[in-house]
């Protein structure tokens, strides 16, 4: 019997890495795009991997490149996780975070279309898609109204009525995931977590002077597990109906000040925090505190790795690195 083609956009990003690594371990056959003008920084984190992968170098707003890649791998499953991922980077390029996924998205759609194949494409969506959320409808489900605050959240607006409209339209079976945050070892430095931490790390190696940069400390925000989110992933392919957003999250908030302690409490002495003004956003969420149950009620899932267990991954892989 022929193994089932994954076929990962954004390989060599945070998510798609992981991604990758566990269909591996289960056999499968793993294709992944990634664009070579970036791939220094990225190649990193699939180094381990990819002997065992099949790369295609793939700016996926160009359509003839999708259609190059799809008609290759012919896949039966896609996971379509590229995008310019970074919040505070949509305000600084509205017009190439919204053309960039919308556009990705659209071409591989279309490709999949013309070719008449028929595999099971997912949508990485977000939980910033439901934007200003009131307190009464917190935690928010899937029925929310939504309200993005940022052109990163309208983006993912975006992707996500394309991915129902597409199945509505053509039956194509799109699976839509509205993610909240995830993090774990390998995520990029501009992000939080990883900022703290790896911060924190260079202070501890005298790389720099004592002191860390922080912006928002007040936000609240529902974080999962790298390896929790890649068994939910895999787990939504299989039972989600298609044309239909899941969320997925844990259920419960913790304020980034938390986050920011937890790894100021690794350093035998005091480090000094900065307000970064440039690290503030122009609208951000207070609070994004999600609903799972639709999901969970469907694949039985739930997240195995406790909070700080995930932080204390974090900080080992920068430690290590
Ligand atoms: P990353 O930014 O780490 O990875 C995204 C990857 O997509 C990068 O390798 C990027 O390449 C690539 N990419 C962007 N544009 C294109 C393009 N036009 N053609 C080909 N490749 C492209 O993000 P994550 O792994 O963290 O996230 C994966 C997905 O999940 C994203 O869609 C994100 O929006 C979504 N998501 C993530 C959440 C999280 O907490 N991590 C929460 C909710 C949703 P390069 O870096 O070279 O530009």
């Amino acid at each position: 019997m022929s193994k089932v083609k994954v076929l990962i956009t954004g390989i060599t990003g945070f998510v798609g890495s992981h991604l990758a690594e566990s269909y591996l371990k289960d056999g499968y056959e793993v294709y992944g795009t990634y664009m070579y003008h970036h791939l220094d920084d990225e190649l990193e984190r699939i180094v381990d991997i990819q002997k065992d992968l099949i790369l295609y170098d793939c700016d996926l707003t160009d359509r003839n490149s999708v259609y190059r890649v799809v008609t290759e791998v012919k896949p039966d499953i896609i996971h379509h996780l590229a995008a310019q991922s970074f919040v505070k980077a949509s305000w600084d390029n509205p017009e190439f975070t919204i053309t960039n996924n919308i556009l990705s998205e659209l071409n591989i759609f279309e490709v999949c279309r013309q070719l008449e194949l028929d595999p099971i494409i997912h949508i990485a969506g977000s939980s910033e898609e439901y934007g200003k959320i009131k307190s009464e409808e917190l935690p928010v489900k899937e029925d929310n109204p939504l309200r993005p605050m940022s052109p990163y959240a309208v983006s993912k607006v975006g992707q996500d009525m394309l991915a129902q409209q597409y199945y509505l339209s053509y039956g194509l079976r799109t699976v839509i995931t509205r993610a909240f945050n995830h993090e774990g070892p390998r995520r990029g430095r501009s992000f939080v977590t990883s900022s703290f931490a790896s911060q924190v790390v260079d202070i501890l190696k005298c790389r720099t002077e004592s002191r860390i940069m922080v912006g928002n400390l007040e936000a609240q925000r529902d974080y999962t597990d790298i390896d929790d989110m890649v068994r939910a992933y895999r787990l939504a392919v299989i039972h989600c109906k298609y044309g239909e957003p899941y969320n997925i999250c844990s259920g419960k908030t913790h304020k980034i000040q938390e986050i920011l302690d937890y790894f100021l409490s690794k350093s035998p002495s005091k480090i000094k925090v900065v307000q970064d003004q440039s690290r503030m956003r122009p609208s951000d969420l207070p609070v994004l505190l999600g609903d799972s149950t639709k999901f969970r009620k469907i694949t039985k899932w739930k997240p195995e790795v406790s909070f700080e267990k995930m932080l204390d991954k974090i900080f080992k892989y920068w430690v290590l690195k």
